[in-house]
């Protein structure tokens, strides 16, 4: 449920299409039905659907107030990738638990994709929720955008190293990836063509540690997965 959804403590109707198909053809949900109800902004609950057509759905909703699924303390730096997989990246890491994502600007990074609809607040939010349905948690994660990466790297990134880690994700790196940190991290992916020598020089100059996943060079949103999972600590 959305904020919008709620009509008073104790019902929610949803009329959004896109929810409504989900309800009709994902759960294929019927009047009666008991159902977790989650809240972009926390919460989590039961509900009971009593009614359903094509234009909207009714709840009655229960106190909410269960825990959603714990986060994953690993802030996300990601050179802003092409749109398309811009969108399915949100979405994946918002399924696995990050609630702070920056989109970085880097040298290979099309300076178009900065101009994308995709990158549209209520979009973005689109994305999130997705992720956010997918996993059963409610928390919406922070996005920031950083369109320079100098500004970034010299103000912005010391003072988010000072409580964790900072993790700079490049092929051919010493150490191989982490499995399950214990400690608060920040990880940084690059983009499609690689981060630049020079920026890869002053991340680890930074004092991230450059961390490798193997040989095989993954696309990004395979890549921020894969890491993703392997320092999960589940
Ligand atoms: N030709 C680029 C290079 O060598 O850096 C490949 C970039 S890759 C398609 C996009 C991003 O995903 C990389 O910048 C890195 O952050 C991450 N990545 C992909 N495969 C990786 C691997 N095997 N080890 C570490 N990071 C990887």
């Amino acid at each position: 449920l959305q904020p919008g959804d709620l009509l008073d403590e104790h019902s929610a109707r949803i009329t959004d299409p896109r929810r409504l198909k989900h309800l009709h053809e994902v759960h294929q949900a019927q009047p009666g039905d008991e159902l977790t109800l989650g809240l972009a902004d926390g919460n989590i609950g039961r509900g009971r659907l009593t009614a359903l057509d094509r234009h909207q759905a009714c709840f009655a909703l229960d106190a909410l107030s269960q825990a959603p699924p714990p986060a994953l303390d690993i802030e996300l730096v990601l050179a802003l990738p092409r749109p398309r997989m811009l969108a399915r990246s949100l979405e994946h890491v918002t399924a696995l638990g990050v609630k702070h994502i920056t989109l970085l600007h880097s040298r290979r990074v099309e300076k178009s994709y900065w101009q994308s609809p995709e990158l549209d607040p209520e979009k973005i939010r689109r994305h999130l929720l997705l992720g956010l349905e997918q996993a059963r948690d409610t928390r919406t994660p922070r996005v920031i955008l950083e369109p320079r990466f100098k500004p970034f790297l010299e103000d912005r990134l010391p003072a988010r190293l000072a409580n964790r880690e900072g993790l700079l994700a490049h092929p051919g790196m010493d150490a191989a990836c982490p499995r399950g940190l214990a400690s608060p991290a920040l990880l940084i992916v690059g983009p499609e063509g690689g981060f630049v020598p020079y920026e890869v020089e002053q991340l680890l100059a930074a004092g991230c540690r450059g961390i490798q996943l193997g040989e095989r060079i993954l696309r990004v949103e395979t890549a921020v997965v894969a890491l993703l999972a392997r320092l999960s600590p589940l």
